[in-house]
């Protein structure tokens, strides 16, 4: 690396074991963005020579960059951004941090996507859905596929992990002359019902999709979840035993699955890996408290509360909304939200933003209280599960209170 490179590098792991030492978080967003004021081209010298996977999406990519990790430690260590730090300067506290390792996983915002290919020059992107997601800010979901299209098209080497059930990630893919595609659902359908190529609408049955209009349509996926297991290319099923709820994580853990095996592993030998994470940045974390053992479920759009419902038991559910600035200030999109299924279980609401979310259950026809604090939410619900669906902040909140507690 050139001279100004490696004391950015220096500088930018210092500015970040300080953060930490001084209790401001985990000091990746500090520790690369100071790198990369020394060194712009910081990302792209700590890439060079590396074999890199990116994972973005509008859910999931934190999990299955974690699930990822985990099967690269097959061939050995793995430099990742575990904690969320998704945009360049915590890709580079990441790669700044771990050495010389030969790969990395790094989980990529979806705007910043097109940036980080340049830098990092990947060998291969798991691409995993697209929905409305932080609506006062974010591109619209259209967008974003457009500008992943025109961006992979200029990259025909990156091979690409694609998810066959989203249409907006079919399309966005769809220029790519080596893709492997997974299926892993799509319970959330509510921004792809119009074709992105022609504008007709789209239709839906048994599992497949199709344009009315062109020749768009779903491709058949190599991988493919099926019963509480992955079936592979070559047809053999394998049974995923997973920590992580839901049949949602069964498709992340797809998902790594086919990015491993671009990196040559075979499924029998990532498979066992999958079942050593247990939680992700404290989502699905469990904590015994009072009697009651708290699950914690991290929701920030409308795709991701549908999905929590179905991870939840059908136990008493504490609901908490806040809208910070990294939770989006906009709260519009819980009228998006269908919560009739929690319709029967004893449901409390918490955070900032609990009116708006009462608004929204009083008009869905789902009965709730109103707490002011966790604590008063566990003393409120008879001992056994308790499930707590968070947006971002609200999460961190209740995080830290059980953390100050246990
Ligand atoms: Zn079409």
């Amino acid at each position: 690396m050139p001279l100004r490179a490696k004391v950015a590098t220096q500088v930018s792991r210092t500015a970040a074991a300080l953060s930490r030492a001084a209790g401001r978080g985990d000091g990746s967003v500090i520790g690369g963005w100071i790198g990369l004021k020394i060194d712009p081209d910081l990302l792209e010298h700590l890439a060079a020579g590396r074999a890199i996977a990116l994972v973005s999406g509008t859910n999931g990519k934190t999990t299955t960059t974690r699930l990822t990790a985990a099967a690269l430690g097959v061939l050995g260590p793995v430099a990742t951004n575990s904690f969320g730090a998704n945009m360049p300067s915590g890709h580079t506290s990441a790669l700044a941090k771990a050495g010389s390792t030969p790969y990395a996983v790094l989980e990529v915002d979806e705007h910043y996507l097109p940036q980080v290919i340049e830098e990092t020059r990947p060998r291969v992107i798991a691409l995993l859905n697209l929905s409305r997601d932080q609506l006062d800010r974010a591109k619209e979901v259209a967008m974003i596929a457009q500008l992943w299209r025109t961006t992979l098209a200029k990259h025909p080497e990156i091979m690409i992990v694609a998810n066959s059930d989203d249409p907006m990630i079919v399309w966005a893919a769809g220029n790519s002359p080596t893709v492997t595609w997974f299926s892993a659902g799509q319970r959330w359908q509510d921004d792809s019902w119009v074709c992105p190529e022609c504008g007709s609408t789209i239709e839906r049955q048994d599992g497949q999709w199709w344009c009315t209009g062109c020749p768009l349509r779903r491709p058949q996926p190599q991988w493919v979840v099926e019963d509480d297991g992955v079936l592979d290319p070559s047809g053999a099923w394998h049974l995923v035993r997973l920590q992580l709820p839901g049949r949602v994580n069964l498709g992340n853990a797809a998902t790594a699955l086919a990015v491993a095996a671009a990196f040559g592993i075979r499924p029998l030998q990532a498979v066992p890996t999958l079942s050593s994470v247990a939680s992700v940045a404290g989502r699905y974390a469990q904590v015994d408290r009072d009697g009651r053992n708290i699950r914690l479920l991290l929701a920030k759009n409308p795709a991701s509360w549908l999905e929590a419902f179905d991870m939840a038991d059908n136990a008493p559910t504490l609901l908490s909304i806040n809208s910070r600035d990294p939770d989006g200030l906009d709260t519009s999109w819980l009228f998006d939200v269908d919560f009739s299924p929690l319709r029967g279980r004893q449901i409390l609401i918490t955070g900032e933003r609990a009116y708006d979310l009462a608004v929204r259950l009083e008009v869905n026809d789902v009965p709730f209280r109103h707490v002011q604090t966790f604590g008063e939410a566990i003393a409120s619900v008879p001992p056994g599960r308790l499930e707590v669906i968070a947006n971002y902040t609200a999460f961190q909140d209740i995080r830290a209170e059980l953390d100050r507690v246990n």
